[in-house]
């Protein structure tokens, strides 16, 4: 039996049925995990009183214990390309996305990445992520293996493309069903990962692979799906132009059975009314992605347009620019300010945390600090950088240093994180 007992600031974020944020909060709490699942949590002084010997616990404050991050939507292959410098969406993808992507062709550099990927997601706060791979089965197959080694939540998927992409990345759409199959049969429900069907976006699939795509989501329907949707102006003109019998983009998916409760839609920022409707009586989700929205100058999403319920918010990396889920809320909150919704800081967290997970599919899994739950936790330190630190110093409420964390944290405020009550990164260690 593995036990971890860990005493700091405990916080844990769920939504009220009247939607508003309940938080969990525990200005000095210890939290017990046994066999990689919370056991229990409680104020140290009903530990005290129970029996409980703090001086076992492993004292961590002034730093915050909280659910491990939730990110919806990144691409794997992408984090060598953040910041590069270009007009917009599809200029960026024939210049610098699609060129990174056929370098995973290499399996053993696509190992090496997978492995590295997956080390920067973890240090970055992030316990459980949903992944495009590249078109390369053992790209995906590497991410998996990784993840596994861990015992990480993870969902992924190799990406399906037929068309309008270089040639390399391109796959005859029956070979494509069939390769997804094959990675569906030995990853999906092992353990705790989970395959995504992952067409890139309506561009770059065919009508046939679109619905071999559908057939198969049919076949196995507890596969979930990914992939991109009514991102910028000049690709939905290309969508019109190549499905002109199709109402609209999400028309697209609709016809071939991919508009589901399991299907997450990258960015959705110029939908229309009818879509956001069909969007919610599906059930799907649409993975605000804000540092990517902003850099690709592709549009301010319409926060208040969403229910919450059928959003979820994601780093995007690498059309976005980090993969610190904090800060991918700074820049929706920024975004939210000049359309004028004002994001709170508790609304920040849940989203992050319990709220991606039930996007996901696993709100009883993680997500929360709540008895039986995964120990998928991180571990954040309001002392670095200095500028937090400064801001922290006279923050009056928990709702003050909330926000403070969520605009002034970097990579250094991650402390730990841990992974299934496992150890996963230390900064200690570095
Ligand atoms: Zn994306």
């Amino acid at each position: 039996m593995q036990t971890l007992s860990l005493r700091a600031k405990l916080m844990s974020f769920s939504l009220a049925a009247d939607g508003t944020v309940d938080v969990m909060y525990l200005e000095d709490g210890v939290l017990i995990c046994t066999d990689g699942r919370i056991d229990a949590l409680m104020p140290a002084a009903n530990y005290t009183a129970d029996g409980g010997d703090l001086d076992a616990c492993e004292d961590l404050r002034p730093c915050f214990i909280c659910p491990g991050f939730v990110d919806t939507h990144l691409h794997m292959p992408q984090l060598g390309i953040i910041a590069s410098y270009s007009p917009q969406l599809l200029d960026w993808l024939d210049r610098f996305a699609f060129p990174a992507e056929q370098a995973f062709a290499d399996s053993a550099f696509a190992a090496e990445q997978a492995q590295h990927f997956l080390d920067r997601v973890i240090a970055s706060g992030t316990t459980c992520a949903q992944v495009f791979t590249t078109v390369h089965e053992h790209a995906c197959e590497h991410l998996f293996a990784a993840a596994q080694s861990l015992d990480m939540a993870m969902i992924a998927g190799k990406v399906m493309m037929d068309r309008h992409a270089p040639a390399p990345l391109t796959q005859e759409p029956q070979a494509c069903a069939r390769a997804c199959e094959g990675l569906i049969n030995k990853w999906h429900d092992k353990g705790r990962l989970r395959y995504a069907l992952t067409p890139r976006f309506a561009i770059t699939s065919s009508e046939e692979q679109l619905a071999l795509c559908g057939e198969l989501l049919q076949s196995h329907p507890s596969v979930m799906l990914q992939t991109h949707l009514s991102e910028n102006h000049e690709e939905i003109g290309e969508v019109a132009r190549l499905f002109p019998q199709a109402d609209d983009y999400l028309d697209v998916y609709e016809r071939f059975g991919l508009n589901v409760s399991s299907a997450t839609f990258a960015h959705g920022i110029h939908l229309s009314a009818s879509e956001r409707l069909r969007i919610v009586a599906a059930g799907a989700k649409v993975a605000f992605c804000p540092s990517s929205n902003l850099f690709l100058g592709s549009g301010l999403f319409d926060l208040a347009a969403m229910p919450m319920d059928n959003l979820s918010i994601a780093s995007d990396v690498g059309g976005g620019t980090g993969l610190s889920m904090l800060d991918t809320c700074a820049e929706g909150y920024k975004v939210g300010q000049a359309r004028g919704h004002q994001m709170h800081p508790t609304e920040a967290f849940y989203a992050i945390t319990a709220g991606n997970a039930k996007s996901l599919g696993l709100a009883d899994e993680i997500g929360q600090l709540q008895q039986g739950y995964s120990a998928d936790l991180v571990v954040l330190n309001p002392t670095k950088p200095q500028g937090l630190a400064e801001r922290y110093a006279i923050c009056e409420d928990l709702t003050d240093a909330l926000f403070a964390f969520m605009m002034l944290s970097d990579d250094r405020s991650i402390e730990r994180c841990y992974i299934a009550g496992k150890l996963a990164y230390s900064a200690s260690a570095q």
